[in-house]
């Protein structure tokens, strides 16, 4: 299918989104005829009593909503956005509580017209679910999504690739399984990334995703945090040269996303290449599948390496939909040039190592690793 045509159907269903609210409110209305009293005569108390009514604002004025995932009629809005409320009269100072979960610091219009605008600050975090809600006025709870950008398009047959790659291996030796047969079924060629210790117990898995078209690449012997400078450079150099390979690939892979200027070293020393990601899909933080995929698009581009987890919570619900929108949008969904020559004839590029080793130009020596952090980010990291 193509892209265009889903955005028009979204965009169509789009348009009765808001009809539906005001339809809502409109029952709600008939429902309480007399919940529309006039105002008090006196100020007394203090706060304005509540308003009668509000109905939200769907999205009309921007752009159409694009690569959703599910059919719900929450409202989405760009990022930029404010959520928009419009009320029955315009409304005074203080009149309102306005809060929105998860929390985030807002910014407040209140214009002649009577709508209240609601912004994140900066900006609303993308693909993320909120819910807002109004304290001082009959306004029900307001679900609604920001979406993201598309990911960036590229011209179908010109072998521009996006590479998935999955670190760590999960405790049910099975996940490990069902993520193979997964990717069979999608046709994607991925990067794997197992610690040594977890490919010992499983040097079947290690062949077969090799016979899959994959490559099974260094993420150390155990998952250590590299920089913490209680490891000796015998135990780094170990960790290293005993992680897990199928033979052919020299991608490592440092956990916890931590090196410095030994681990580098001891990683060329070894004759591996590190190998970080472009793209995080931030899986492990057990984010529903839809914001999974949202992220994933956003930042897709031409050569992007992406990084997912073997046990991550919703990590394979997302992969399908990931793969048919990245195909959709022309991406060759593997790590292998040759796969890329295939569909663009004999000018496809290489794996964009350059650009990984720019990423790498961040500073090795100076300032040291955040050992806190890291040593944070492992604990939530599952092995
Ligand atoms: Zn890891």
């Amino acid at each position: 299918m193509l892209p265009g045509v889903v955005q028009q159907a979204r965009w169509t269903r789009w348009a009765f989104v808001p009809v539906g609210v005001a339809a809502a409110w409109a029952l709600a209305r008939l429902a309480t005829p007399a919940a529309a009293p006039p105002p008090p005569a006196t100020p007394e108390p203090p706060r304005a009593p509540p308003l009668a009514s509000a109905s939200a604002l769907g999205p009309v004025a921007l752009p159409p909503p694009v690569f959703l995932p599910s059919d719900d009629a929450e409202p989405r809005i760009a990022a930029t956005a404010p959520m928009i409320l419009r009320f029955s009269r315009p409304l005074r100072a203080g009149e309102l509580t306005v809060s929105v979960k998860p929390a985030v610091e807002l910014r407040l219009e209140r214009p002649p017209d009577g709508t209240l605008r609601v912004s994140g600050v900066p900006r609303w975090k993308m693909g993320r679910r909120y819910v807002l809600s109004v304290e001082g006025a009959s306004v029900p709870p307001q679900a609604f999504r920001t979406s993201v950008p598309p990911p960036t398009r590229v011209t179908p047959g010109e072998g521009q690739r996006f590479v998935f790659s999955f670190d760590d291996a999960p405790r049910r030796l099975r996940q490990a399984d069902r993520l193979l047969s997964l990717l069979s079924a999608l046709k994607i060629k991925a990067l794997l990334f197992p610690t040594g210790t977890w490919v010992k117990q499983r040097h079947d898995w290690v062949e077969q995703a090799k016979a899959q078209g994959h490559r099974v690449c260094n993420h150390s012997l155990s998952h250590l945090n590299l920089t913490l400078p209680r490891y000796t450079e015998e135990q780094v150099r170990r960790e290293i040269v005993e992680g897990a390979t199928d033979g052919d690939c020299r991608y490592f892979r440092p956990p916890l996303m931590a090196y410095d200027a030994r681990v580098a070293r001891l990683v060329e020393e070894a004759g591996l290449e590190l190998m970080l990601w472009d793209v995080d899909s931030r899986d492990w933080e057990g984010a529903p599948a839809e914001d999974l995929v949202h992220l994933v698009l956003g930042q897709a581009r031409p050569g992007a390496v992406a990084l997912f987890h073997v046990h991550g919570e919703h990590t394979f619900e997302a992969l399908p939909l990931l793969a048919e929108r990245l195909r959709a949008a022309g991406y060759v969904l593997s790590w292998d040039p040759s796969d890329a020559t295939s569909d663009a004839g004999a000018d496809a590029a290489p794996l964009p190592r350059e650009r990984w080793r720019r990423l790498l130009q961040v500073p090795l020596e100076e300032p040291p690793p955040d050992h806190e952090a890291a040593a944070r980010e492992g604990a939530r990291e599952l092995l």
